[in-house]
């Protein structure tokens, strides 16, 4: 196994017995750190330096929620409400698909994530065309990246958009077959969910939930995202969201609840009480006017909330030093207190946080003895990020996704020098270009 050591940087560690180390190390083993501390670091046995005099050292980034298989669809249907986002661009683009159209995508979201420092992303894979057998293909191409991963095979088995929707013993059996050929994956795991609330039958929510007890896969459920999806669960229910989730089983530690924008203080009881953690996406959430999730009361409730950029049709980027800027700053100015969200809650959000709600708390997302080593370097050897007076709050106000220098995944370097190490990056854009403009003229969009 090879030994790496990162020195000279200042460790933004997310852990709370030492959170910042000036001209720290950390010494990783493998694929686990098995050594953090400052000053002189050990050097006996070590196969590989790398230099981070001048930079950040933080645990990667747990994007909690991206689409990333709508890609193609990046600045398509822009300025207009979910639905019509939905209907009038990003529905008819993702029907001209092809098989070969989703592993460019997952390998051009790898790119711009793992640039971008976000090691871990959850990725909420849905298509109108799982008879083609595009799920364990996708999930295959992030696999072979290097990025960490809970792909989760999203459908509806009632409604949804015309194609969308897949039979209710389809879904049980290709999520099975799925969760089985990702089993012994590391890094790869395979999590499930119908779709959006309002589309599938009680008896396909309680499928999930029993595919989740059966192999341990995650839930990952769009939740309370606008007034319109709240009151087509009402008519269909006769419930809340969260309530409808309550009454088939579809609350606990292994769910997450993307959005929980629009939630009464009963669903926020029910999700306390049950252990279930909520993923915020403050971008989205104001590009497409959804309104503002009650992050602060959730927090004050004792529930996990994580951070996502949610997808880069809908952000319209994967950044999640920009998703921690935009989520402190939309909770200052709809509080009207600058002290709501502060720079170590949104960093915490963005890395433990996130690590916790995909079941790897306290094996990810800090700079400890003993955690997986997904690490970043972001340079800080910048104008914007001069003079260094508050580490902490110039990665969070000042920083940009671009200034991420080098990233590993499990110990090994994904990203060195500000370049992806795993895939090709020049071919995969022109390739992802040429197939996005063929997609587009065949939807017409
Ligand atoms: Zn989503």
């Amino acid at each position: 196994m090879s030994r790496t050591l990162i020195r000279g940087g200042t460790l933004l560690t997310a852990d709370e017995a030492q959170p910042v180390l000036h001209d720290g190390y950390l010494l990783i083993d493998g694929d686990t750190i098995v050594d953090v501390g400052t000053g002189a670091p050990p050097s006996d046995g070590v196969d590989e330096v790398l230099d981070a005099t001048g930079m950040l050292v933080t645990p990667g980034f747990v994007n909690a929620h991206t689409h990333l298989c709508m890609i193609y669809g990046r600045n398509l249907g822009t300025d207009r409400g979910l639905l019509h986002w939905l209907s009038e661009a990003q529905v008819p683009l993702m029907g001209a698909l092809e098989p070969e159209d989703y592993e460019v995508s997952m390998q051009l979201g790898a790119i711009e994530n793992l640039l971008a420092g976000n090691t871990t992303i959850c990725e909420v894979f849905f298509s109108p065309h799982y008879d083609q057998g595009v799920d364990a293909l996708a999930a295959r191409a992030l696999d072979r990246s290097g990025i960490r991963s809970v792909f989760i095979r999203c459908a509806n088995d009632e409604s949804f958009f015309d194609g969308f929707v897949e039979r209710r013993e389809d879904i049980v059996e290709r999520s099975e077959r799925l969760i089985a050929e990702f089993q012994a994956a590391a890094r790869t795991t395979i999590g499930v969910g119908p779709l959006i609330p309002w589309g599938s039958s009680a008896e396909s929510f309680r499928d999930a939930v029993e595919l989740s007890s059966r192999h341990g896969a995650l839930i990952h459920l769009h939740t309370a995202e606008t007034p319109e999806y709240n009151a087509l669960v009402q008519e269909r229910t006769g419930r809340s969201n969260v309530e409808m989730l309550a009454d088939v089983g579809a609350l606990g530690d292994s769910v997450m609840l993307n959005h929980c924008v629009h939630l009464s203080e009963h669903d926020i009881e029910l999700i306390a009480d049950s252990g279930t953690h909520v993923i915020h996406d403050p971008t989205s959430n104001m590009l497409l006017a959804s309104g503002v999730s009650p992050v602060p009361r959730l927090r004050e409730a004792g529930i996990n909330v994580g951070l996502a950029c949610d997808g880069p049709a809908c952000n319209n980027a994967q950044d999640m030093i920009e998703a921690m800027k935009d989520a402190a700053l939309l909770h200052k100015v709809t509080s009207g207190e600058a002290e709501t969200l502060v720079a170590n809650d949104v960093f915490l959000m963005a890395t433990r946080n996130g690590a916790r709600s995909i079941g790897l708390g306290g094996r990810l997302g800090v700079l400890a003895e003993g955690h997986l080593a997904d690490v970043v370097l972001v340079d800080a050897r910048a104008p914007h990020l001069t003079p260094m007076n508050n580490e902490l709050a110039a990665l969070v106000y000042s920083a940009r996704g671009a200034d991420v220098h080098t990233v590993l995944v499990d110990g090994r370097v994904v990203v060195r020098d500000g370049a992806v190490t795993t895939l090709d990056e020049q071919a995969i854009r022109a390739h992802a270009q040429e197939r996005a403009e063929r997609a587009r003229s065949i939807a017409g969009v």
